[in-house]
């Protein structure tokens, strides 16, 4: 083994800068906490190239002291610590006095500042550790911090930096949740030269909501503000009607920090969770205020997953304020049964069609054969049999039904002299549909309250939700479509959005295309809709955009997964447009098409499309049967 040597100070610093200094976003992160901190109540925020090759931080608050300056920059040098108990009663978190020295060991820093006492300002340069200037300057109360060409002496690290845009994507969240965070300030965030997002500052989260997270949005929340345990919860959720396809609507904060919590997470969806649908999750701002003595501070400063010294605590307050927000504020009607249904999740087929090789398959040599199995599970061409067997003709009424696991054949063989392969195909094809037609034909009863059709099957009745069905057989049609009926809209359509959702979906612009919609950039938080799927109206344009938006933020999905959210979106609203189908011969047409159709389980968004009452628990309930 070689011999063993203390690492140079520039190394050891190149080191530590590595745990706190992991892409632009976080240098963002520890410049603007640092600037609140200072007390400034004006940030602006700007990057170029993803925040690689420049950032720029400028705040109204203290200033840093002259004599300061220097030391703001070495290792552990810190004016919010002075001693061990400090670690545990600050009001802030994760604090080292490490941002500087980190930032400033990888990349080109320049310092301007001044306090309010002072005449004159500091200009401090400081390069890769190194000192390069110490000035005095004119500048204005506060501090401006430039950050140009991060690890530009870190080869190895600068590999690790995504594209530009995904860079820019990460500051921008960040932004986004300091702005949501702290609506006392106001945040100015300049990216590529172009103002993309700019709070008021007046104080109201509503009003920080509205800006980064767009106006639908902000017409959906309910006030959260209870104690519980000693921990207060407040902020804003959004309705449960309004919830999103993934969890990039949910901030979480402790003392104003942003945080992951996976307590907390639990603990909106558990409140929640009768009133979503399957695959939706809430959203809103969520602050948490507690002692910090009851967080375990040692998580480290970068990282924002926070435990709780007692997760349990934190789960029950976040859960009942949610609960107690959602009593009070959410009006919707709600229906609540005596016994909860569990909604099977869907299941194979019970019902399945083969052709006459699946049904070769099925049947191996080890199960116990009839004549006919005998005939199909031969693998040598069927002529080669036809001496030694008699020819089977498979009657209309014939069938082959999977049920689970099981194949059951019901069908009836006769001699016949005919080709059978093609005939078995034929007639397997023609005699389920025609099983289908005899047996489990559809009779329309009626409709019930405006929404439930109730139709009879075989030994069964069932209700119908006439939207969750249209909007599920839409959907189908939908993605069966090669290309898409498309209506150009005369006057295009501006759609407001947050910075993230825009980026979001202008990355998917072809995705876009495939289901109908063509959208380009306009402005910095929103995007002009030129044409929509022929099935919607203008007037969804808003609502459908929006909701894609965030559908397509979540990262990692598969591409049909995000075609299939897409067509979700459009099904949902094209069924508004068609509006409620009223004549009975539609609405008989409609319990046809689910009754017949074994894939039409579910609305694209996981509601039941029907319930099933069996005649034998009608006779049970009546007495007639046991
Ligand atoms: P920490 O924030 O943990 O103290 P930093 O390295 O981020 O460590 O900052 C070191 C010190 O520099 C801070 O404690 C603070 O006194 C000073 N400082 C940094 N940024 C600013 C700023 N924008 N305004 C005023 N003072 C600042
Ligand atoms: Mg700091």
């Amino acid at each position: 083994m070689a011999d063993i040597v203390v690492l140079s100070k520039q190394l050891a610093e190149l080191i530590a800068a590595g745990e706190v200094v992991e892409r632009p976003a976080s240098v963002i992160k520890e410049l603007v906490e640092n600037s609140i901190d200072a007390k400034a109540d004006k940030i602006t925020v700007e990057i170029q190239r993803g925040g690689s090759i420049y950032m720029r931080v400028t705040d109204n608050g203290s200033g840093i002291k002259k004599d300061d300056v220097k030391k703001a920059f070495l290792r552990h040098a810190t004016s919010k610590i002075k001693s061990e108990s400090d670690l545990y009663s600050i009001a802030t978190l994760g604090f080292r006095g490490e941002a500087l020295a980190s930032v400033s060991a990888v990349a080109r820093v320049e310092l301007i500042t001044k306090t309010k006492d002072e005449e004159t300002g500091t200009r401090y340069v400081i390069e890769g550790g190194e000192e390069k200037l110490f000035e005095e300057t004119g500048c204005p109360e506060g501090t401006t911090i430039i950050v140009r060409d991060l690890f530009y002496n870190t080869p190895a690290r600068m590999k690790f930096l995504k594209k530009d845009a995904t860079e820019a994507t990460a500051v921008g969240s960040i932004i986004d949740a300091i702005a949501l965070s702290h609506p006392e300030i106001s945040l100015k965030f300049i990216k590529d030269g172009k103002l993309t997002l700019n709070t008021q500052g007046d104080g109201s989260l509503k009003s920080a909501i509205y800006t980064v997270l767009g106006r639908e949005f902000a017409s959906s929340l309910v006030p959260v503000d209870t104690e519980t345990n000693g921990i207060r919860v407040s902020g804003m959720l959004c309705k449960p009607i309004y919830a999103r396809p993934t969890r990039s609507g949910q901030y979480f904060f402790l003392n104003n920090r942003l945080i992951r919590s996976a307590a907390a997470s639990k603990a909106l969806d558990t409140a929640y969770k009768n009133s979503i649908m399957v695959g939706k999750f809430p959203a809103g701002v969520i602050n948490i205020e507690l002692p910090f003595d009851r967080v375990d501070v040692n998580v480290h400063p970068a990282k924002t997953e926070v435990r709780f010294s007692d997760e349990k605590a934190v789960f029950e307050a976040v859960y009942y304020a949610a609960k107690n927000a959602l009593e009070a504020g959410d009006t919707r009607p709600e229906l609540k049964l005596n016994t909860t249904v569990n909604y099977p999740k869907p299941t194979p087929k019970p019902f399945e069609r083969m052709t006459t090789q699946e049904f070769r398959n099925k049947f191996s040599d080890d199960k116990p054969k009839t004549l006919a199995e005998e005939i199909y599970v031969d693998p040598k061409p069927v002529s080669n049999r036809l001496s030694d067997f008699p020819k089977p003709i498979i009657k209309p009424e014939n069938t082959f039904v999977t049920q689970g696991e099981q194949t059951t054949i019901q069908a009836e063989f006769e001699v016949q002299k005919a080709d059978i392969k093609t005939k078995v195909e034929e007639i397997v094809e023609f005699s389920v549909n025609d099983k289908k037609s005899e047996e489990q034909s559809v009779t329309y009863i009626g409709e019930a309250f405006k929404t439930y059709i109730i139709a009879q099957q075989g030994e069964s009745i069932f209700l119908i939700d006439k939207h969750a069905a249209h909007e599920r057989i839409l959907f189908e049609k939908l993605k069966k479509e090669k290309t898409p009926e498309i209506q150009r809209l005369l006057s295009a359509e501006a759609v407001s959005l947050s910075r993230q959702e825009k980026d979001a979906l202008l990355d998917n612009t072809d995705l876009l295309l495939k289901a109908g919609f063509e959208v380009e950039e306009f402005g910095s938080n929103s995007v002009l809709v030129r044409a929509i799927p022929s099935a919607l109206s203008k007037k969804d344009v808003n609502l459908v955009v929006g909701e894609i938006a965030s559908s397509l933020l979540s990262t990692g999905k598969a591409e049909t997964e995000m075609m299939d959210d897409l067509y979700h979106s459009v099904a949902c609203r094209a069924a508004v447009k068609a509006g409620n189908l009223q004549s009975s011969l539609e609405l008989q047409k409609l319990a046809s098409e689910v009754l017949l159709n074994e894939d039409i389980k579910y609305c694209p968004h996981g509601r039941p499309v029907a319930f099933e009452i069996k005649l034998s628990e009608i006779e049970k309930q009546f007495g007639r049967k046991q």
